[in-house]
């Protein structure tokens, strides 16, 4: 992991890395020692690219594997603000309004997957 990199604890969301080498995590992930590891590491292999970029999105297509998805579930459920990391675009008082990228991406896959389903089943 670079040296360089500085956590810091939130109140919601998951986890992001942001340009200056900050990796801001939700501070009750301190509570869940294996997902707080896996996403250091996750968040260390990020680049510090504010725009879309190919090997930030390829890095979270790779990741969902290498984190365990039922304990990221019961997180998520326990800690309900966590849901702000899904939102594209978010505000904060210290970063202002934050534009994410890889998030959109993710939603237009989803949009796709589902639009072609619906067509696939006759259902529109
Ligand atoms: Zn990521």
């Amino acid at each position: 992991m670079d040296e360089q990199l500085k956590i810091i604890y939130r109140n919601y969301g998951i986890a992001d890395r942001f340009p200056d080498g900050t990796i801001e995590l939700n501070k009750h992930l301190k509570k869940y020692p294996s997902l707080h590891k896996s996403l250091i590491e996750h968040e260390a292999r990020h680049t510090n690219d504010v725009s879309f970029n190919r090997k930030d999105l390829l890095h979270d297509l790779s990741t969902p594997n290498q984190i365990k998805t039922m304990k990221m579930m019961k997180f998520i459920f326990r800690h309900p603000f966590s849901l702000v990391q899904f939102a594209p675009v978010y505000y904060t008082k210290k970063r202002g309004w934050i534009v994410d990228y890889n998030c959109i991406a993710g939603w237009v896959v989803i949009s796709i997957l589902v639009l072609l389903g619906l067509l696939w089943g006759n259902v529109i």
